[in-house]
């Protein structure tokens, strides 16, 4: 017999591998570039030279057989090092190299950390909108996933409306900012008045609630955006970080947990954190990544491009008429369906080979997102498909 469940996830993809999918096919019979795929959030910045310089020097160095070896589960000890390190240099947060677990990118850790806080009737708080995964990692972990509404007056976290969801069983809430899909940061104001709030009820219900940081676009801002750093604000906090969208290497598969030394039961929690990675099957992170980041930490992505990218977005489409969410970091804009549902907006896209994602999935529906993360050219090319899609909508 096989697992329904665990079929039915298998053969519904998310609605953005769908459209992607869609767009390689269409690729592949029209042209890639009669094709103006917004659809998924795969960087289109290259790595930085120092990452594929190093890579190919640790691929070619005597040590290459020990750079594809395992590696200790929670990482390659100068990999845990250098990260604590560089965080310590940036953040001043007393990180220590044993307080972090290496992982196959951000889903894995997220994936971790829920398990690692499962307990029976468990629930976890999601802020819509969300990165849509986080209700299948949270009921593959065995908790409840409950939302908060998206505030769509402007997208930011409002502590007041969190409030309500909290309840005795809440464990844990998943924060992400910059914000998959609307690209807002959340202000410090609103997380200071988050950590006040999980504070207080922490010690009304008896037991913590963990933040879950999620933060595979910390270093994605613009518009001098400032991403607080929640372990400084809130000591139940806890980091998912990702390689993937920051040093463009999503296919390579590196990311981590950072559980604070001052964090409650912090030390049980990174063992439990490392028996759920266990629990499946999780043996070590791709090891010549992990030599790659001991080498490399201190690297930060060249966000121009993504800049350019929002900028020419954004303010043809407001001129168009579109509303707009302005992003601060990340690489998506999200829109409002000018006239029906995002999902019909999002099938006259299709029909005119624009893929652009309807957030009925993020918890917004809405909405949809456009992936900035393509060539400029893309992004130039496109214009005339989105003025032409608002014009046949505001005709209809
Ligand atoms: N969290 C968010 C908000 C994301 O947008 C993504 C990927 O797009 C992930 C987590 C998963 O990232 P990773 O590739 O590191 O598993």
């Amino acid at each position: 017999m096989i697992n329904e469940e665990k079929k039915r996830l298998g053969t519904n993809r998310s609605c953005i591998r769908e459209l992607f999918e869609y767009g390689m096919k269409k690729a592949a019979e029209i042209g890639r570039e009669n094709v103006f795929d917004f659809s998924i959030g795969n960087p289109s910045v290259p790595s930085p030279q120092g990452v594929n310089d190093t890579i190919a020097a640790l691929a070619r160095s005597a040590e290459a057989q020990r750079m594809h070896g395992y590696t200790p589960a929670s990482g390659a000890p100068d990999a845990r090092e250098a990260v604590a390190q560089d965080l310590n240099e940036r953040f001043a947060c007393g990180a220590r190299a044993r307080d972090l677990f290496f992982t196959c990118g951000a889903a894995p850790a997220l994936c971790a950390v829920l398990g690692a806080l499962s307990v029976e009737g468990a629930e976890t708080v999601i802020l819509a909108p969300f990165f849509p995964e986080y209700t299948v990692f949270a009921a593959g972990a065995g908790m409840k996933s409950v939302i908060v509404p998206a505030n769509t007056a402007d997208f930011q976290l409002h502590a007041e409306e969190v409030a309500p969801y909290l309840t005795p069983h809440t464990q844990a809430i998943i924060v992400n900012s910059p914000n998959n899909p609307s690209g807002v940061v959340y202000s410090a104001e609103s997380l200071r008045a988050l950590a006040a709030l999980l504070e207080g009820k922490s010690r009304e219900f008896g037991h913590p609630i963990y933040l879950i940081s999620d933060e595979p676009y910390r270093e994605l801002v613009y518009d001098g955006a400032e991403v607080s750093f929640l372990p400084l604000l809130y000591r139940n906090s806890i980091v998912c970080y990702s390689y993937s969208k920051s040093l463009s290497l999503p296919g390579e598969r590196l990311g981590y947990v950072y559980v604070p030394q001052q964090a409650e039961d912090g030390a049980a929690l990174l063992a439990a954190v490392a028996g759920a990675a266990r629990a499946s099957g999780h043996v070590c992170a791709p090891s010549l990544m992990q030599h790659m980041i001991a080498r490399c930490a201190a690297l930060r992505p060249d966000v121009e491009a993504y800049d350019r990218n929002r900028l020419a977005l954004y303010n043809a489409l407001t001129a168009y008429g579109y509303e707009c969410v302005r992003p601060q970091g990340a690489f998506y804009l999200l829109i409002r369906s000018p006239r029906g549902s995002a999902r019909e907006f999002s099938e006259r896209a299709k029909r005119k080979n624009l893929l652009i994602v309807p957030c009925g999935d993020f918890g917004c529906p809405d909405y949809l997102r456009i992936g900035t993360c393509v060539s400029y050219e893309t992004v130039q090319r496109s214009l005339p498909v989105f003025k032409e899609l608002i014009e046949e909508a505001n005709a209809r």
